[in-house]
């Protein structure tokens, strides 16, 4: 970005906006290096002049959850990254919607910014005894990005809970669109490119009191069993291949325990890779590169990565900037 449009961004968004901002604390690795400009949004009107503008300007843009399945590499990220704040982070139960059978049922919808954290939201449901979301306990990232990469656990997955989602497009329009038009796949959402998620409306089911607090707690229990879940980390590094588990073909690559710099293949969950301290994503990649090619050598199979890599590394920022 030129100082003109830094200026401009600043007359948008004003304070929301700051520039050159480290990643890492903004996702759940703890890696990665600076983002040009990284505006915390808190108004939809505000969010669509700025998406109009980074567009008519063709400045690269990236929607942010809580970090927790992105790999922001050391040179930093082009751009700006955008976070879901304030009124683009709440939730809002509704019984609109919804057939009469349906409301017989016990089902009825809620409408949630996409900035809201799974957290939050299963907090809400156990209070309120509402199931249907519980598989995701334990998921550390937004609604916006869970239903961004189709986020799931326990055979089931947040898609087949969608409704509608409603989208800020690149011109800056708001564009609704129904749950039966999305595409959701393993861990995708079909989204047009530059498509940012504000709002979403869930499916839930009434409970009886106290059914959503004893599944969430199986959920995390079975989670801390089985993750590192005390390293800092992206989940799985990669997609499970078909009838077949990444974990696994790691595992039996040998590769558990395996480090570069302050990154390891975890001792418990070979498709975590973890920070021991100290990484850089240079060090994530590195192993994730190690791990899938190793495994292709033994097995034949070619894992495909889960974590979205983003921005660039620190020979190439310099080769740029020359
Ligand atoms: C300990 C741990 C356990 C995990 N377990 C699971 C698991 O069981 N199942 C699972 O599926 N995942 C798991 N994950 C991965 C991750 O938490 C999920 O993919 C999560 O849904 C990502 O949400 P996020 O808000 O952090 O998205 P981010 O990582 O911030 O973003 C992910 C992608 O979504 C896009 N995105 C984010 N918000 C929006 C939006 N509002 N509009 C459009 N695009 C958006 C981003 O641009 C990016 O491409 C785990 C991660 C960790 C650290």
């Amino acid at each position: 970005m030129d100082k003109k449009q830094k200026k401009e961004l600043t007359n948008l968004a004003g304070e929301d906006v700051r520039f050159d901002f480290p990643m890492a604390q903004y996702t759940t690795f703890g890696t990665g290096g600076p983002v040009e400009a990284l505006y915390e949004a808190r108004s939809l009107k505000v969010l669509r002049q700025v998406i109009a503008y980074l567009n008519e300007e063709h400045i690269p843009y990236l929607v942010v959850g809580r970090g927790s399945n992105i790999l922001v590499k050391d040179g930093g990220l082009e751009g700006v990254a955008i976070l879901l704040r304030g009124s683009l982070a709440f939730i809002e139960k509704e019984k609109t919607g919804l057939s009469a059978a349906d409301a017989q049922a016990g089902d009825l919808s809620i409408l949630t910014g996409a900035g809201l954290s799974i957290a939050d939201l299963l907090t809400y449901c156990r209070d309120s005894q509402l199931g249907g979301m519980e598989f995701l306990a334990g998921i550390p990232g937004t609604i916006g990005g869970a239903i961004a990469m189709n986020a799931g656990a326990f055979e089931k997955e947040i898609g087949a809970r969608v409704e509608e989602i409603h989208v800020i497009t690149a011109q800056g329009d708001v564009v609704v669109r129904a749950g039966s038009q999305l595409r959701f796949s393993y861990r995708a959402l079909e989204i047009e490119k530059g498509n940012l998620i504000t709002l979403a409306r869930l499916r839930l089911t009434r409970e009886a009191e106290g059914v959503v607090a004893a599944r969430i707690a199986d959920y995390l229990k079975r989670r801390k069993e089985s993750q590192p879940l005390e390293f800092p980390s992206a989940g799985s590094v990669f997609k499970n291949p078909p009838d077949d588990y990444a974990g696994r073909l790691i595992e039996n690559s040998g590769l558990k325990g395996e480090r570069i710099g302050g990154a390891m293949i975890s001792e418990k969950h070979a498709n975590f890779i973890v920070n021991t301290g100290g990484a850089r994503a240079k060090d994530v990649l590195a192993l994730l590169c190690m791990a899938r090619d190793i495994v292709k050598r033994k097995t034949g199979i070619e894992l495909e990565p889960e974590i979205r890599v983003v921005g660039h590394s620190n020979n190439e920022k310099a080769i740029r900037s020359k």
